[in-house]
């Protein structure tokens, strides 16, 4: 079977779906407080997320992303983990893995480990409870802590996705990379994105560039840039004194789009094929309009054909431009 290959030559060998626009936190770069959920009968259900799931890997996917909103807190989610672990049993898919707010993790990381995941990313932006509480809103510091410690008494690597937020975790930049060196987990920073519709200015007053952030880590560690290359928009450093991975994820530049190897599923079907646009193809109809997936691959195949060459977020002239009216846990992180 032809694998899918974009107008651009670029593979595409990376799928995220979103399983649920729900979340048990409403962190307020991600969700407004009282947030409007899609009714049930909209979302995909879980033997249409395996079907779709599965025509993808059949067109050559090999890395599969579980997300949202919280992937967790779907109802019987672990079915679905379950049902994908077979690609990972056949060779056909080589990673399943998930990103998550590890307030579930207690409860499921013994059963991931089990179905193959094996590494998982952990949203972590303070280790202040006070703080925590105060970004999620409705999170638990203590309760996360505990999620990350059984993921890795799982056996699970960690990795730990900080948001950098000007005024709100730079002080926390040392401590961050010293808890996460002691734990071992690598730990990636992740410029704040202009998703949803939370004024402009807030978001512009959180933004930390991490180019800032870097030279504040260079003015204290010897940082080796590594030429490890996810096709995404992670860029890594060891940090030569602790022998640490580090990784930004620079969403606003353009240096990554030319090897995009990604796409995305909302938990409502639909196909985007750049974060920053807002083209997308709806697969909702084909799965429910037949229970072959033909016409499910066809639409996949045309949509892939338009996935364009990259996205225009800019912060450059201190405005946002290519703002998307989407939230993040819309079309899943
Ligand atoms: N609930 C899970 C979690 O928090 O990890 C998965 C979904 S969440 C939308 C995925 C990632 O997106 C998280 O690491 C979160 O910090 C990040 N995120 C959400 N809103 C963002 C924004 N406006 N800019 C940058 N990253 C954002
Ligand atoms: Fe929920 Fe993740 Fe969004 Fe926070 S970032 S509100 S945990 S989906």
């Amino acid at each position: 079977m032809a694998p899918l290959i974009d107008p651009f030559a670029r593979p595409i060998s990376y799928l995220r779906v979103s399983v649920t626009d729900r979340c048990d936190f409403r962190c307020t770069y991600c969700m407004a407080e009282h947030m409007q959920f899609l009714p049930k009968k909209d979302l995909l259900t879980l033997e249409e997320l395996d079907r779709l799931c599965s025509t993808f890997v059949r067109l050559g996917v090999e890395k599969l992303r579980i997300t949202g909103g919280e992937p967790l807190v779907r109802r019987d989610i672990m079915t679905f983990f379950k049902a994908m672990s077979r690609h990972l049993e056949t060779g056909a898919l080589r990673e399943l893995t998930l990103t998550t707010n590890g307030s579930q993790l207690a409860r499921f990381a013994a059963d991931l480990a089990a179905v193959g995941v094996r590494r998982v990313n952990v949203s972590l932006d303070t280790l202040d409870a006070a703080k925590f509480q105060a970004i999620t809103r409705w999170g638990r510091l203590p309760q996360v802590m505990e999620g990350i410690a059984a993921a890795t008494a799982a056996g699970l690597r960690v990795k730990i996705n900080a948001v950098a937020l000007k005024g709100f975790n730079e002080d926390e930049l040392f401590p961050l990379l010293d808890w996460c060196a002691g734990e071992g987990h690598d730990l990636t920073f992740i410029e704040v994105m202009p998703m949803g519709e939370m004024g402009e200015e807030l978001r512009l007053d959180q933004y930390w560039p991490l180019k800032v952030l870097r030279a504040r880590l260079a003015e204290r560690f010897t940082l080796t840039d590594l030429a490890e290359r996810t096709g995404g928009p992670a860029r890594y450093v060891r940090v030569e004194e602790t022998g640490q991975k580090i990784g930004f994820i620079t969403p606003l530049t353009h240096n990554f789009c030319e090897s995009c190897n990604r796409v995305r599923v909302t938990c409502t079907g639909e196909l985007f094929m750049c974060l920053g646009q807002e083209d997308n193809a709806d697969l909702r109809a084909p799965l429910r309009a037949s229970g072959d997936d033909a016409a499910l691959e066809d639409a996949i195949r045309a949509a892939i054909a338009r996935k364009p060459k990259g996205h225009d977020f800019d912060y450059s002239r201190q405005k946002v431009a290519g703002q998307m009216t989407r939230h993040m846990s819309h079309t899943g992180g």
